[in-house]
């Protein structure tokens, strides 16, 4: 080992795929696996694909044309919008891509028929928590402006919450979308494939009462790798929520006090931490800092608790003094996954533990 890692346990995150994907099937709906907060990692998306995945979802080209590098051919798309400067990289990668704006689908067009490619679009539309999205009385124009560019084929409508404002996927919000779909099909003269009714903040909607209408389909990420729901990150039942590790090195361990002295200001951090004054405590650092995580965003194991971290460490109090070179392993929250993920700093470790 060395330095900080994740660890991540690819058959748990494929026991949590195929559940989601068998529940979602008995309402008609198909699953596309995100694979975004762990860059698009092909041993991820051949885990999802094998575990009943009807597509692969990235935020970024860079990820999705990294798994086609891997020879990765399943369906794809690009879950954010494309930049006009990407458009013909997003092009030719064949996913499908979600679009809001008229200028970008004409880009994409005139970059497909280049090709002499066929580009596949998703109309995201908004539905209240004011992220990307068409306004409900732009859709059937939009639509319109795609059926109108022989290149590009609609193939769904979609929508997305729960993100920016936290906004709940309701039977209201989900019936305004069926709506809609059923409004262009009937003013544009096409019929929607696909209707994506949203995320992981969707599957207490989906797996409840209400009639799921037109949905189809949801874009599931943070509730296949870490068995939530991210409305209240409540554990999903019957989903492991422990398949990911990031592990860190002691580095140093001591008897410190509790109490600063001298006087203090802000920290680098630009904020002034407030000290409750316990006497002395078994004080642990360990090497992983706010540059390779979101350190607020960690469980520590039990027996640690987390109290500090600026960029390079992470100080805990532990029950006992630790020796260097000892590991402590913290569970990540979403936002800490992505950034660990991110770091150059942290390795990361996929692992298959056959059960049986
Ligand atoms: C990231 C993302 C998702 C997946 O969200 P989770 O909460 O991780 O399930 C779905 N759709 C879009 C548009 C996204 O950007």
């Amino acid at each position: 080992m060395s330095g900080p890692r994740l660890t991540v346990n690819l058959d748990k995150i494929g026991d949590n795929t195929r559940q989601l994907v068998e529940s979602a099937a008995s309402r008609n709906i198909s699953i596309v696996g995100v694979t975004k907060a762990m860059l698009g990692a092909p041993d991820l998306a051949r885990t999802l694909w094998a575990n009943g995945v009807g597509g692969l979802g990235d935020s970024r080209i860079e990820n999705i044309e990294r798994m086609r590098g891997a020879g990765i051919d399943h369906p794809m798309m690009l879950l954010r919008t494309p930049m006009p400067s990407q458009v013909e990289r997003v092009v030719r990668s064949g996913a499908m891509s979600v679009n809001t704006e008229v200028g970008v689908l004409t880009l994409l067009a005139d970059a497909a028929r280049s090709a002499g490619l066929t580009h596949d679009v998703m109309l995201m539309v908004e539905l209240g928590d004011l992220r990307e999205g068409i306004m409900p009385q732009e859709l059937a124009h939009t639509a319109r402006h795609v059926l109108s560019l022989p290149n590009l084929r609609l193939r769904g409508i979609g929508t997305n919450l729960a993100c920016r404002n936290g906004v709940e996927p309701s039977a209201k919000n989900m019936g305004d979308l069926s709506e809609l779909v059923e409004s262009t099909e009937s003013t544009c003269g096409v019929e929607i494939e696909l209707v994506s009714g949203g995320n992981s903040a969707n599957l207490d909607w989906a797996f409840g009462p209400t009639a799921t209408g037109r949905i189809n389909h949801l874009r599931l990420g943070e509730s296949i790798l870490l068995g939530r729901e991210p409305l209240h990150r409540r554990a999903i039942d019957g989903l492991h929520t422990d398949a990911i590790d990031l592990v860190a090195e002691v580095i140093e361990s001591k008897r410190k006090p509790t109490k600063p002295s001298g006087q203090s200001f802000q920290n680098s951090f630009g904020e002034t931490p407030e000290v409750v004054d316990r006497g002395e405590i078994w004080q642990t650092i360990l090497a992983v800092g706010r540059q390779d995580t979101d350190t607020a965003d960690l469980q520590g194991p039990a027996g640690a608790r987390i109290l500090a971290a600026s960029s390079d460490h992470l100080i805990v109090e532990t029950e006992n003094q630790m020796q260097p070179s000892q590991v402590l392993t913290f569970r990540p929250g979403y936002s800490a996954l992505l950034r660990s993920m991110t770091s150059p700093f942290v390795a990361k470790e996929l692992h298959s533990f056959p059960t049986n």
